[in-house]
């Protein structure tokens, strides 16, 4: 995912202190070193960067009667379920997400927390990350705009605004890394139009800008919130966020599905990215985001699994698969004929790749991930091409990775360090995470 798209057969990397220092064929790299982990036989990637997710979600999966809804209806259902989480429920989320992540080959996850109920606060999942290795651009979210004040959240889930600033600022001030490597970076995340004022949108805005940290939300998911936006504010979602000083190079937009031309060109003008969430998108039925046209113009894109209410699930290579294949229909809905224009192309597999990849640490704001070139982080992970699932698919192990059903991977190594190794997660007990999680989901959803 260099510059060049460069891939190396019989390919080698020098690590040292959690960087690399050289990536060659294997016979170009040093004898020694004081660990040799000898991958033959195996196809490595850089590791992937999921741009948007909500990780508490993985207690809320497959809720019956939140199954078969569109957003609004969707959230309506799970707004009191999730009222009643703990700090302790979010620390076994973030654990449960974050494994699922690293056994699919993602190394940096976004996470996008807007609900702090009974005592819970984002350091909660910043000491569950720190635990796993997997890399965490940690987004205070927040919602302030209750149901008596014409939001959609019940006034149980929301915040005043001056806790929300102040929460902000202590979690910059704790934890935000600004060095090449960080483990942890701050992200100020007001959760959407429909759940916040324009006043907390524009106060973010401006103390992020002070403290030099991104910022992030949904926007234009549905065109339920579209119409939102026109009674409520009298402008259409991008637009709405221009007014609040929510465009720039460190803005980025989960799903950006409803988008007309202009402000397509908006966001390439202004440096604004996007989260491509394709199987929530799907999941929800909200539609489908102009992801050519994207980056036709110029815009960034990375991906997001987003909440594993709407996914049900945090692999990551799975939604490469999805974003894949989602651009393809998308094409043919549209009137996609190679007859008609033989320039057009269908979005490849490395296409797809690139987005989870150096899209996506584009949109989050790092350029020390997202490729695999000397003094970037030695992040990557590695699957074993020998399995059924790749069998007859190995001209092109590449593209296997991606148009082939989505495996669990074999290694995934965090800034040099091992959080999979032979396929197992080495930082968490798998086995206890799972009984501990069930046992919290059943509490949430059994307890009024
Ligand atoms: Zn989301």
């Amino acid at each position: 995912m260099d510059e060049t798209q460069r891939e190396i057969p019989e390919g080698g990397l020098f690590i040292r202190d959690g960087f690399i220092e050289q990536i060659c064929p294997t016979k170009e790299l040093p004898e020694t070193a004081d660990e040799v982990l000898d991958l033959r036989g195996c196809l490595l990637l850089p590791g992937l960067v999921n741009t948007h997710h909500h990780f508490y979600q993985t207690l809320t999966r497959a809720v019956p009667a939140a199954q078969d809804a569109n957003l609004f209806h969707w959230l309506k259902t799970l707004y009191p379920i999730w009222a009643r989480m703990t700090p302790e429920d979010i620390f076994i989320s973030t654990q449960t997400a974050l494994a699922e992540m690293a056994l699919s080959g993602c190394t940096t996850a976004s996470d996008h927390l807007y609900l702090f109920p009974n005592g819970a606060r984002l350091d909660d999942e910043i000491a569950a990350a720190q635990e796993t290795g997997v890399r965490l651009q940690a987004s205070r979210g927040s919602m302030s705009l209750g149901e008596s004040k014409g939001g959609l959240p019940p006034d149980s889930v929301v915040d005043s605004e001056n806790t929300i600033l102040e929460d902000s600022q202590r979690l910059i001030q704790r934890y935000h890394d600004t060095k090449a490597g960080a483990r942890v970076q701050i992200v100020l995340a007001p959760c959407s139009p429909f759940s916040v004022t324009g006043e907390l949108m524009k106060q973010s805005a401006k103390l992020a800008r002070e403290y030099g940290v991104h910022l992030h939300t949904h926007l234009a998911e549905t065109e339920d919130e579209e119409q939102f936006c026109l009674q409520k504010f009298g402008y259409r979602p991008v637009p709405y966020m221009q007014s609040v000083d929510w465009v720039g190079e460190d803005v980025w937009f989960a799903h950006a599905v409803y988008v007309n031309n202009e402000e397509v060109k908006t966001f390439a003008k202004q440096g604004c990215g996007v989260a491509h969430c394709p199987t929530s998108n799907m999941r929800l039925a909200s539609g489908i985001a102009p992801v050519k046209e994207y980056l036709k113009a110029g815009v960034k894109v990375g991906l997001g699994v987003d909440g594993s209410a709407s996914n049900d699930s945090s692999h990551m290579l799975a939604e490469v698969r999805q974003a894949m294949l989602l651009s393809r229909l998308r094409e043919g809905i549209t009137g996609f004929s190679l007859s008609d224009d033989p320039t057009r192309k269908l979005m490849t597999a490395r296409e797809a790749l690139r987005l989870a990849t150096r899209g996506g640490a584009a949109v989050v704001g790092r350029s020390d991930i997202g490729s695999l070139e000397v003094g970037k982080c030695a992040d990557f992970f590695a699957i074993k091409l020998n399995r059924l699932d790749y069998a007859g698919a190995l001209h092109d192990p590449v593209a296997a990775s991606v148009f082939c059903h989505p495996v669990r991977v074999d290694y995934t190594v965090v800034g040099g360090k091992f959080v999979v190794r032979d396929g197992k997660l080495v930082t968490v007990d798998e086995t206890k995470l799972v009984d501990r999680h069930n046992r919290a989901a059943r509490r949430l959803l059994e307890s009024k």
